[in-house]
């Protein structure tokens, strides 16, 4: 027999998952609402051009763009983007800093790729933070703005010491509209839209400083073989004119936009930024009260403001207590694969609202009293 937990303690939306994420209600109806003016249409007409151009200036309002900065996209996600970098972006040599499952995969991208040297790893265990540092033998600093495995975030700063030749080059899949950015430190802050923008996968975003672009510029014209799916220039090209180099999902961008025009018009990134704040504060004060469940990250300015970890006292059947949770309509609290040894991730995006958060943490001090 399953507990029912009292309703009087559900979240209004009992979606927690670190992604596809919590997307809004009244979306999908505001999708169906386009009806056959948008969907089943041509992506080379109008109507789809307009939407790339709603998604492209909404991003360029959202993080303040800097004169020279320009929104890209194309087709593939966040790790089709850690191959687009070993073809299109990095010259010789990349320094990872890997404190997690996403970093790591991002630095096993460029160690896979024969035309370039093994990049330098700056490593730290899960739970802690690694930073990139100068080295003068790179021309690109990678890391992950916020550790979605592990829930650590990162300082977007560049190395001190770092020449301007070098590139900074940012996986902000999970971090990127709902961690504080001063975009003058990224020269690629790349994405998705399935985590922050409450949409649906497949298609990366990127934010390309000058630098970046004369980057892709400049290993587009060197000969090396690019596939066209990993190809950089085309898209600038495409992007510029309202385009990816092939066939976008047009409700994936629907969705996304429709998110950005919420985000903008509640305070844009800092309104943002307060939301998860918040929602990290209902979280991380309460395991640090509880009796049975601790943060996992120990040092509190690592701990994520959007993906929260917390570690449960191993007496504590965490399976049941998910299960119980996922049968009231509480999910996806899974931990990463492997992290942690008895395990909740929380997703705390903009869309989620803090108050959601506390009674999510209410309701497991109530299954947990009773399991
Ligand atoms: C989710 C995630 C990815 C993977 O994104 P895809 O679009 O599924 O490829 C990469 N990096 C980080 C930090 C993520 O959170």
């Amino acid at each position: 027999m399953t507990l029912q937990i009292p309703a009087d303690l559900l979240p209004a939306d009992g979606r927690f998952g670190s992604g596809p994420s919590k997307v809004p209600a009244g979306r999908l109806e505001a999708l169906a609402a386009t009806g056959v003016s948008l969907m089943g249409t041509s992506h080379r007409q109008q109507p789809v051009k307009d939407l790339v151009q709603r998604v492209r200036s909404g991003l360029a309002e959202l993080f303040a763009l800097p004169d020279g900065y320009e929104v890209v996209l194309g087709n593939g996600g966040s790790v089709a983007f850690f191959d687009l970098v070993t073809y299109a972006l990095v010259r010789e040599r990349s320094q990872h800093a890997v404190f997690g499952e996403f970093g790591k995969k991002f630095a096993k991208a460029t160690k896979a790729a024969p035309w370039l040297a093994d990049p330098v790893m700056v490593e730290a265990a899960p739970g802690a933070l690694a930073v990139p540092s100068y080295d003068a033998g790179v021309d690109v600093y990678a890391w992950t703005h916020n550790e979605t495995s592990t829930g650590v975030m990162a300082p977007v700063a560049r190395p001190e010491g770092a020449s301007a030749d070098q590139l900074t080059i940012v996986d902000a899949t999970s971090a990127a509209g709902g961690l504080p950015l001063d975009p003058i430190q990224a020269d690629v802050y790349f994405f998705a839209p399935q985590k922050s923008f409450a949409s649906d996968g497949g298609l990366w975003l990127a934010l390309l400083s000058p630098a970046a672009l004369a980057r892709a510029e400049e290993i587009a014209a060197s000969g090396r073989h690019i596939p066209s799916f990993f190809g950089l220039t085309a898209a600038i090209k495409q992007s510029r004119a309202g385009q990816t180099v092939n066939t976008p999902a047009v409700a994936t961008l629907f969705l996304m936009a429709e998110q950005l025009d919420w985000m903008n018009a509640q305070g844009g990134l800092a309104g943002m930024v307060a939301r998860t704040t918040a929602s990290a504060e209902a979280l991380y004060t309460w395991a640090e009260k509880s009796d049975y469940a601790t943060p996992f990250v120990p040092d509190p300015a690592h701990r994520s403001l959007v993906v929260g970890t917390v570690e449960l006292d191993p007496a504590i059947d965490k399976d049941a207590v998910r299960a119980t949770l996922a049968a009231n309509g509480v999910v996806d609290l899974d931990a990463y694969r492997g992290i942690g040894t008895n395990q909740l991730r929380i997703a705390m995006y903009p869309s989620v609202d803090a108050a959601d958060v506390a009674a999510l943490t209410a309701c497991l001090d109530w299954v947990v009293e009773r399991l």
